[in-house]
């Protein structure tokens, strides 16, 4: 007997067909003498629905108001599902994210688990239940409801698996495992068998929305087996490990994008010690993750300064930019939206030069402008326009020979 997690994302729960569907899989997991804890998205399309309604009526939502709104695409799910398994004569109880005792921080939209009791979970369990667990929510300290940043029931899976010390945590999508590259843009992609858990924070990172990053750090963190399989088949999935002495003889093993950022350029700015600082200090406290940054020098003792930021924040970003550029004598703000950045990742680059080069040579062949770079020691990243992502992809999936197996 084993104790598992399965986490069903929005697709997989999209209808009371699918629910059902999910109850199937669950109900047999179970009746193999298994303790099982499952983990559910909101149906999809879900969550960007209620989060519409809120923009239609404000540009800036209050957080802590969004979250209570949000949170509520998981109730419905969980207690259909316990509905569902009780009308197939299973034992089955819902819980929602404070239910669960899971402890985040205060950020709202995008909280960090800091703790879960799971003493209830482990209650119902003992009763022999099937546990449904809302994944991405939680529940601070003051008693406010949280969710875990978009993706975020990956975290709650895995997160709760950890602290459950279950023997496996599987992760139940709408692709059949980890892919070489997105498989819905990259019809070359493939599947693959093994994934080191730093190519896949690094992929996640970068726009592998297939799992949530900071579910990868968790994994990682209390060595979870995680595996990624389809909801809608029996193929085996996409197990995340650690690496190993054969995963250094790919040099890349993925290509990456990533359409959710937008880049803002403060030009002619007075070039002096702490200008960075003031440019960029003001977007952190307000709570927005900065990616890329690059500077350039111009004549007469000025800079220019181009940063990126997650879509969802570029207006606040450019209001607060705004006020900034006044402040300090800066010429311009000035934002573009349409950008993508693609990347290529792989624990095998450590140990192998003229990887950039090769990238930067097979974007120039297929006439893409390359607009910012950055690079880890395992990945290189481009910004690019946003219309060549596709093609992009694609470019790079062939030139690193991920087209053919290896
Ligand atoms: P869920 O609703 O189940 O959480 P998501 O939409 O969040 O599903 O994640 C699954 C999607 O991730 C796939 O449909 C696919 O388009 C996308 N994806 C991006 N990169 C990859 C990759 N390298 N391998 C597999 N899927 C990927
Ligand atoms: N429903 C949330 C979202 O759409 C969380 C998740 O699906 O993982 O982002
Ligand atoms: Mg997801």
């Amino acid at each position: 007997m084993a104790l598992i997690v399965q986490k069903f994302g929005g697709t997989s729960v999209g209808d009371l067909e699918r629910i059902r569907n999910v109850a199937g899989r669950v109900a047999r997991t179970f009746d193999e003498g298994n303790d099982v804890v499952v983990i559910l998205s909101a149906m999809s399309g879900e969550t960007d629905r209620l989060l519409c309604m809120a923009e239609k009526i404000t540009e800036f939502p209050d957080k802590r108001e969004i979250d209570v709104l949000v949170s509520t695409g998981e109730q419905v799910t969980v207690s259909l599902l316990s509905i569902t398994l009780q009308s197939m004569g299973y034992k089955a109880r819902s819980m929602l994210g404070f239910q669960a005792e899971i402890l985040t921080d205060s950020k709202f939209t995008k909280a960090r688990i800091l703790d879960i009791k799971a003493s209830r979970i482990k209650g119902f369990l003992a009763e022999k239940n099937i546990v449904i667990v809302a994944g991405f929510q939680g529940i601070d300290a003051k008693g406010d409801i949280t969710t875990l940043g978009r993706g975020g029931s990956d975290t709650s899976a895995v997160a709760i698996a950890a602290s459950l010390r279950a023997d496996r945590c599987d992760i139940f999508t709408d692709v059949d495992g980890i892919y070489t590259a997105d498989p819905n843009i990259c019809s070359k992609a493939r599947k693959l068998k093994r994934i080191s858990y730093d190519e896949m924070l690094e992929m996640a990172s970068l726009g592998a929305k297939v799992l949530q990053i900071r579910s990868v750090e968790f994994a990682k963190k209390y060595d979870v087996p995680v595996q990624v399989r389809s909801s809608f088949s029996e193929e085996e999935g996409t197990m995340v490990v650690y690496e190993d002495a054969n995963m250094e003889k790919v040099v890349v093993a993925g290509v990456t994008h990533n359409k959710n950022e937008a880049r803002i350029t403060l030009s002619k700015v007075p070039d002096r010690p702490g200008i960075a600082m003031q440019i960029l200090e003001p977007i952190a406290e307000a709570g927005i993750g900065v990616d890329m940054i690059i500077q350039n020098t111009r004549a007469g003792n000025m800079t220019d300064l181009t940063f990126t930021v997650p879509k969802s924040d570029f207006e606040a970003a450019m209001a607060i930019e705004r006020k900034i550029a006044e402040k300090i004598g800066a010429a311009e703000v000035v934002g573009d939206k349409n950008i993508a950045k693609v990347s290529v990742v792989g624990v095998g680059m450590r140990s192998h030069s003229g990887v950039a080069s090769k990238m930067f040579s097979a974007l120039a062949a297929e006439n893409i402008n390359i607009l910012m770079i950055s690079t880890s020691e395992i990945r290189i990243s481009c910004v690019i326009e946003e219309k060549y992502t596709e093609l992009a992809v694609r470019t790079l999936h062939t030139a690193f020979n991920l087209d053919e197996p290896v």
